[in-house]
Order: C-alpha cells, then sequence, then structure tokens
C-alpha cells in the first residue's frame, strides 16, 4: 500500500463544508460571513502523552477531543481539521525517506490505522468536523492535529478577559484523567471500579464544544484544563493581571477521586491534574443564575470554585479559610 492508497483510505471522507478537501496540494475553505478564524495545533507524542500500547480507536478519539477542547475554551465552532500522523515502521508507508525501527509492542499496521480512523471520524462526525488534509509521513509514533473553527471576533473567549469580582467556575470534575493515569504508572493502587470509572477521562475526554458556544456572550475568560487547574487558571490570572482565591472545598470531583482527597496525590489530582479537557472560565455574578440553567440544559455539572481578586497568583483555601500548599503547579513538558 502507497501513501496514497493509506490516505484514501483511511482518511479521506466527503468534505461538504470545504471548496476543496484531501487531494490537491491545499485545501480551500471560507468562513462563514461575520465570523473568524479560530486555529489551533495540538501533538500527541507516543511515551509522553499517551502509553505506547494506547487502544487506537480511543487514541483517534483522544487525538481530535484535545483539539476540539481548544475550540471550546475560545468559544468557536469547529469546522475542520487537518492531520499529520508520524508512523512507525510496521505501518504500511511508502515513499518515504527515513525509516524508523517500529515503536516497541505498537505494531501500526492496518488493523491500527482502521481503528485509529475510526475512533477520530467518530468524534468528528458528532461535531460536524471535516478533515480536509494533513500530511503522513514514517517515524516514531506522533499525531498532530490542526484545527479551523469560527467564531465572531469580539465574542471569542480570550484568556485575558478576567475582570475583578467575576466568580471562577469549573465544568464537570476534575482529576480523574490523573488519578487513572497515577494508577497505570503504579504511584496509586486503585480497585478495578475505581480504575473503570476514571478510565474515560483520561481515555476519552468529552471537549465541552456545546459548553464554549454558550459561554461567547457570559464569560469574560476562558481556558481548557489540559495542565492541571491551577497551571491552567494560572494563565488567565497571568494574562489578565489578576489573582484568584479559590475554595478547595467546592472543587468538583468524582466520588472515587473524593474517596482520595485526604491524600497528597488526591489533592495533587484535583488541583495540578493534566488531561481533564474540562473548561475553566471566570463570568460576573450577574451570571451565576444563567449558568445554573446553561448546567442543566446541558447536563453538564458547572461549580463556582471561587473568584477573582486583585494581586497575582492563586490562594486556595479550604472551607474555614485557611491556605492549602501544592508542591507542584501543573504538568510542564520538558522540565
Ligand atoms: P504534498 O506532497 O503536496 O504535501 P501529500 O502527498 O503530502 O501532498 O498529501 C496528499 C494529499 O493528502 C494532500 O491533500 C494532503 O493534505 C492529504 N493528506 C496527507 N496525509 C493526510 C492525512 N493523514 N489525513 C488527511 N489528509 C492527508
Ligand atoms: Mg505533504
Amino acid at each position: 500500500m502507497t501513501e496514497f492508497d493509506l490516505i484514501r483510505r483511511y482518511f479521506t471522507r466527503d468534505t461538504p463544508n470545504a471548496l476543496l478537501g484531501v487531494g490537491d496540494d491545499a485545501a480551500l475553505l471560507k468562513v462563514s460571513e461575520g465570523y473568524v478564524l479560530a486555529v489551533s495545533s495540538d501533538m500527541l507524542v507516543s511515551g509522553t502523552h499517551f502509553l505506547p500500547d494506547a487502544d487506537p480507536f480511543l487514541l483517534g478519539h483522544k487525538t481530535l477531543a484535545v483539539n476540539l477542547s481548544d475550540m471550546a475554551a475560545m468559544g468557536a465552532t469547529p469546522r475542520w481539521a487537518t492531520l499529520a500522523l508520524a508512523l512507525p515502521d510496521a505501518t504500511p508507508v511508502k515513499g518515504t525517506p527515513l525509516d524508523t525501527r517500529p515503536a516497541a509492542g505498537l505494531g501500526a499496521d492496518e488493523s491500527w490505522l482502521e481503528k485509529f480512523s475510526a475512533g477520530f471520524f467518530a468524534l468528528a462526525q458528532q461535531y460536524g468536523v471535516e478533515l480536509v488534509g494533513g500530511d503522513t509521513t514514517r517515524g516514531p509514533l506522533n499525531l498532530c492535529v490542526t484545527i479551523f473553527g469560527e467564531v465572531p471576533a469580539r465574542q471569542a473567549l480570550r484568556r485575558s478577559g478576567a475582570q475583578l469580582g467575576d466568580e471562577v467556575w469549573v465544568s464537570g470534575t476534575l482529576g480523574d484523567a490523573a488519578l487513572a493515569l497515577a494508577h497505570l504508572q503504579g504511584r496509586i493502587q486503585l480497585s478495578d471500579a475505581e480504575y473503570a470509572a476514571c478510565a474515560p477521562a483520561l481515555h476519552q475526554p468529552q471537549p465541552r464544544v456545546a459548553l464554549g458556544l454558550e459561554l461567547r456572550n457570559i464569560a469574560n475568560s476562558a481556558i481548557d484544563i489540559s495542565d492541571g487547574l491551577l497551571a491552567d487558571l494560572g494563565h488567565i490570572l497571568e494574562a489578565s493581571k489578576l489573582a484568584a482565591s479559590i475554595n478547595f472545598s467546592a472543587l468538583p470531583v468524582s466520588p472515587t477521586l473524593r474517596d482520595h482527597l485526604q491524600q497528597a496525590l488526591g489533592k495533587q489530582c484535583a488541583l495540578s491534574g493534566g488531561d481533564d479537557y474540562e473548561l475553566c472560565f471566570t463570568a460576573p455574578i450577574a451570571h451565576h443564575g444563567e449558568l445554573q440553567n446553561i448546567s442543566a440544559r446541558l447536563k453538564l455539572p458547572l461549580t463556582c470554585i471561587g473568584k477573582i481578586v486583585a494581586g497575582t497568583g492563586c490562594l486556595v483555601h479550604d472551607a474555614a479559610g485557611n491556605p492549602i500548599h501544592m508542591e507542584t503547579s501543573g504538568y510542564e513538558h520538558f522540565r
């Protein structure tokens, strides 16, 4: 199978919303009248962002999900994506110059591609996203999506928009993905039932696209939580030149994580666990009730966890107001 057969078989679908999709030197895209383009890339590297033996269907889902999450955090409607793939030697890609040995245990073959693309397209279809191009090459397994969305320019949710007195909110629950990862890495021993409860957060995150759209006229700032609440809220605070006061006991956690919340690792999962892909946003108190309505309508928990105050940094306190100190503030690559 040549590179072109591979692209045709696994990565070419109808793209009615593009002027031109896969097959030429570039795709041609037209943004809706009155909208601007929101563009973002996210790369998943074997061994860094996923384990080499990860389920290919779920990996296809996650590769797109983390990019959809960026659109959600921007308040943008996702429309198109491109996919740049480096595939190990076991995958039948011909005509590429590099010859890299297969990643141990990966076995990236046609059955892998079949499942990966099925996972990718299942999520793409759910959100009406079209794959309009990409690149396919040989190399250590590496998955990079660039996503294109659209948003009315002045309604885009920026990190820099938080205002003094805003409430700080998060969607869903925090820390389950990090708890599942800690179990896989042997840093904690979960029961089978506990692992089954938190593993979907790690392997099949649900991007909060519908919430992002609802927040367009409501939130002053937003970010998706990919590196942990403290690190990502920290980006809002830095960009907005403000501080936050966060009530640790208000953090929304699953029943599974709640059972481990007294341990340092549990606390760390809730405050600094990566890979949640929930949204963290700030909004004026006047919108508190409306946000509760949105939560009910979307059947998605939205929890107010604190407020924006003057100063710098993020103060986390318990219900009695005593500060909680944490060792690390999030996952940073190459540190
Ligand atoms: P070029 O050599 O002009 O860069 P390629 O041979 O790399 O073109 O790709 C041929 C066509 O297939 C292009 O339209 C490209 O966007 C598309 N393509 C390549 N890899 C992928 C992929 N993994 N998923 C979707 N489209 C792809
Ligand atoms: Mg190319």
